[in-house]
């Protein structure tokens, strides 16, 4: 019998690889169910130990080599151990989170001897390309043609930044670059922010490659696909029968070994970022990826993020540009609406309901932009000042109109429900009244003042099942829908044709967050969402509601002006020393009370003095003072947060790899919760 030892990498918080004697054939990247504690985990074999490292007779023994699937390739872990060195997660904790349930779930193959598990074994027959390939219907202009080249004729490793105003074109260089790259028989990885742009990404991308692609060889890869779907999409994947894989974020972990093109859409958008779990970046990784394949990147965006433009100042990326829109020559007409006189008719200026009442007459499309959700952002009693407030978190609970015409509380952070209150919980005040409004009040105030109108709503509510979102996009691209009210589920990407009128109610309210990224995101979110206007005729027309039209993110947008506006902010992080001129980390910690997270972070921050003397760069990092996080309280937890910082990326990251094993200690003594983020998006 042959024996081998292995080290095998399992999802354990912070702890590297383990050792298991085998005694079956075995190769690296192959999954194993084996036994941890009293359960029976799978891992991936990341090494072969020629001997084992521990006493023979402590070792257990593999239970079952899985061979469903290929074993993971050479890159595709050089990928994972990547994320794990940068974002500071064992690589049990990379690997196997982002494999579909199926895959890392033993249940599914104990009992079957020969490892037949969740996946069905390939099938062998091989199909030929045919070699006919569907002419484009559309003929690129000038800077398109320009851009697909450069793109093509790139020599190994480029990354490019393609600049362009929404609708000027940008997805037809993406398609047209990638037939190229299918032509060559390697693949396409395309990302996008939002899973309602999936499918219609999808049917475009199968309809201009029918010819040299099989339907099987494209594959979407997002959250919202059921178990099974994902777990086929990821096995086609790993078997290599992809040609065109298609998601968000989750699908930079792809198993493509032979890719070709990597495109991120809309690369500045804050989804490329996983919030919980391993906090990764996808956007970064699919950099780090194209650069280890030696392919081109695209990162497509018309409000590309300061990390970006950055790199494309610097020549590091090399900028690209579509200066004009491809279909009509102009772009939407964007007027301020000064808020500060007029009188306000449930949150509408008077002029921005008759410019509605105008599409409405001429049989055109108007959109309602609101980012907040829900009937009214919270209750209050004008009486006593009572606000209605979640019994967990220190937030406001908003209401709700519920399915049947009653009303609800709920909190947006930890889902708490509750009923509305018939008298003020304070002083017994029978008339309590919602405050300000979110999209159902605004979609019933419109249904109100035009009961002929086909209104639909599109936001997290009204989209909760499953293929609902898919329905209702459906019915506003078939013309089927007169107002569109939502929130930024509708700023994305989608390309409305009978849209000719955005208005947006409350843009103020992310003008003057504490945040230091919130100018950069307004007006990538205003930019977006004007971006739906007048895109298939002129005409298009966007009225924007402010009481202060003279701020700068405002002013810019009406000169449509980007490079002008991120040079400013840029010159602005530089002057005060926030990326992309510093690298940062953070640790949240969360507890009981916010005193001890706080002290845990002040003592995790002391012994940061000393590991920084030890290596004798005392001034390399700077550790900021701990604070409480601006929303202290969710679900009963308080947090509270230590801003890690430096001018340096590699002396951040040689600085952690140092520390953390000490914080880890410290917090194992004082059992405290807490998560590190390396490049975090919200501080
Ligand atoms: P973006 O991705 O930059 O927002 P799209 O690629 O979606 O823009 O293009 C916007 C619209 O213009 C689409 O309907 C697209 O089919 C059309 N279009 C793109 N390029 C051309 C072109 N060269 N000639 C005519 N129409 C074009
Ligand atoms: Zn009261
Ligand atoms: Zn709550």
């Amino acid at each position: 019998m042959q024996v081998s030892w292995v080290r095998v990498v399992l999802d354990i918080p912070r702890q590297d690889a383990f050792d298991y004697r085998c005694e079956h054939p075995v190769q690296i990247g192959q999954r194993v169910i084996v036994p941890f504690g009293s359960r029976q985990l799978i891992g991936v074999v990341i090494e072969l130990l020629p001997a084992p490292a521990l006493d023979p007779d402590q070792i257990r023994d593999v239970e079952q080599v899985l061979d469903d699937l290929p074993a993971f390739s050479a890159s595709w872990l050089a990928l994972a151990q990547f994320a794990s060195r940068y974002y500071q997660r064992s690589l049990g904790e990379v690997i196997l989170p982002v494999l579909p349930n199926g895959l890392r779930k033993p249940t599914a193959y104990l009992g079957k001897r020969s490892a037949g598990g969740p996946v069905a074994r390939a099938d062998r027959k091989k199909r030929s390309a045919p070699a006919t390939v569907v002419p484009s219907p559309i003929v690129l202009n000038a800077q398109q043609q320009q851009a697909v080249q450069q793109i093509c004729e790139s020599d190994g490793y480029a990354a490019y930044l393609l600049h362009g105003v929404t609708g000027s074109g940008k997805t037809e260089v993406y398609l047209h670059a990638a037939l190229t790259f299918l032509q060559r028989g390697q693949q396409i990885l395309m990302l996008v922010p939002e899973i309602n742009l999936t499918p219609q990404l999808e049917t475009a991308v199968r309809a201009r490659f029918a010819d040299l692609v099989a339907p099987e060889e494209i594959a979407v890869f997002h959250s919202g696909l059921a178990d099974g779907e994902r777990l086929k999409a990821w096995a086609d994947a790993q078997r290599g029968k992809l040609k065109v894989l298609l998601g968000t974020r989750m699908a930079i972990f792809a198993p493509l070994d032979n890719p070709g093109l990597i495109i991120v859409d809309e690369e500045h958008d804050a989804s490329y970022k996983q919030q919980e779990g391993l906090r990764y970046s996808a956007r970064d990784l699919a950099v780090w990826r194209a650069h280890q394949a030696g392919i081109p990147l695209i990162l497509g965006s018309a409000t590309p993020s300061l990390e970006t433009w950055h790199h494309a100042l610097s020549g590091r990326y090399t900028r690209l540009s579509l200066e004009q829109r491809a279909k009509t020559r102009f772009l939407p007409d964007i007027r301020l609406v000064d808020t500060r006189k007029a009188k306000l008719n449930q949150g509408f200026e008077p002029g921005v309901l008759e410019a509605i009442r105008t599409r409405l007459e001429r049989g055109e499309q108007s959109m309602v932009f609101l980012n907040r959700r829900g009937y009214a952002p919270v209750m209050h009693c004008a009486a006593c000042g009572w606000v209605s407030q979640c019994p967990r978190c220190s937030v406001h609970t908003v209401l709700h109109r519920t399915p049947g015409s009653g009303y609800q509380l709920q909190c947006h952070h930890c889902g708490f429900q509750s009923r509305v209150p018939s008298i003020c919980p304070d002083c017994g005040n029978q008339d309590l009244q919602p405050l300000g409004r979110g999209t159902q009040r605004v979609e019933e105030f419109l249904q109100d003042i035009f009961p002929a109108a086909r209104i639909q709503r599109i936001d997290a509510d009204s989209t909760r099942l499953k293929g609902s979102a898919l329905r209702l996009f459906d019915e506003v691209h078939t013309g089927n829908i007169d107002i569109l009210v939502g929130t930024q589920m509708v700023a994305k990407g989608h390309d409305f044709k009978r849209l000719g009128l955005v208005a947006v109610l409350n843009a103020d309210s992310m003008l003057f967050s504490a945040d230091f990224r919130a100018p950069e995101r307004l007006f990538a979110q205003l930019l977006q969402v004007a971006g739906r206007a007048g895109r298939h005729a002129e005409g298009g027309e966007v009225l924007i509601q402010t009481g202060y039209p003279d701020h700068t993110v405002y002013q810019t947008l009406l000169n449509n002006d980007f490079p002008a506006f991120a040079d400013d902010l840029l010159a602005e992080r530089q002057d005060t020393g926030l990326p992309p001129f510093t690298f940062q980390a953070l640790i949240t910690a969360e507890a009981k009370s916010v005193q001890r997270a706080l002290a845990f972070l002040q003592e995790i921050r002391e012994q940061a003095a000393t590991v920084l003397a030890d290596e004798g760069e005392p001034d390399a990092v700077c550790l900021y003072d701990p604070v409480p996080l601006r929303i202290l309280r969710v679900a009963h937890v308080e947090r509270a947060q230590l801003l890690i910082e430096s001018a340096s990326r590699p002396a951040l990251q040689r600085f952690l790899q140092q520390w953390l094993p000490q914080v880890q200690a410290i917090g194992q003594k004082q059992r405290m919760r807490y998560f590190i983020e390396v490049d975090p998006l919200e501080i």
